[in-house]
């Protein structure tokens, strides 16, 4: 039997040795275990999660899948703001676009950086564009987070005139046609990416 160590996204088969029950946590619906050794149960990729050491075989329909799970990456746009949360809409799971899906999601104002956020308006705006963590699920909502510096805000456009913003400086914006300066939590990436992303 080949003991070699996996990672994630190698490829194994249905039978194919994966560890022992004492280095991972085995999924119960792609794994089986015999005699404390943990075995694919069906051919797929494998995916390893570091901090709980949980093991798993996903097929490549279930990567591209439209069921949201905790740790996805999505990316939406702001519906609406209220005092400690802000509504999403989004349709990009894991760079994969749902065109004929769409999920409801908020972000609480501790959710939003590592740093302290006083006014959620300091954070986001209606019609932003942002990148987010989905954190916890609440039946049809899902709860998101910004927090991390690949996470934000990655376009917006002007409270005022609606023209697009322009990065200035850490978390702020300006507005070239009418001057208005704004705030953001921002991406890292803010107003470099290219991608389609207003439908
Ligand atoms: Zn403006």
């Amino acid at each position: 039997m080949d003991k070699k160590s996996l990672n994630g996204n190698d490829i194994v088969l249905t039978g194919d040795y994966l560890g022992v029950v004492e280095e991972f946590l085995p999924d119960k619906q792609s794994t089986f275990i015999k005699d404390g050794q943990i075995f694919a149960s069906k051919t797929g990729f494998i995916t390893i999660n570091k901090k709980e050491r949980k093991i798993e075989i996903s097929t490549h329909q279930e990567k591209d899948r439209k069921i949201v799970k905790i740790g996805d990456i999505v990316i939406g746009t702001i519906l609406f703001l209220r005092q400690y949360s802000v509504g999403i809409n989004f349709y990009t799971i894991n760079k994969k676009i749902h065109f004929n899906s769409s999920y409801f999601g908020n972000i609480h104002v501790s959710q939003i950086s590592d740093r302290y956020v006083d006014k959620i308006n300091d954070a986001f705006q209606i019609t932003d564009i942002l990148r987010a963590r989905v954190v916890a699920q609440d039946y049809n909502e899902y709860k998101l987070s910004t927090a991390g510096k690949e996470l934000g805000v990655i376009y917006a456009d002007c409270v005022i005139c609606g023209n697009s913003l322009t990065k200035i400086g850490y978390n702020k914006l300006k507005c070239n046609r009418c001057g208005n300066i704004e705030s953001r939590k921002l991406a890292s990436d803010f107003g470099n990416v290219t991608n389609n992303l207003r439908f």
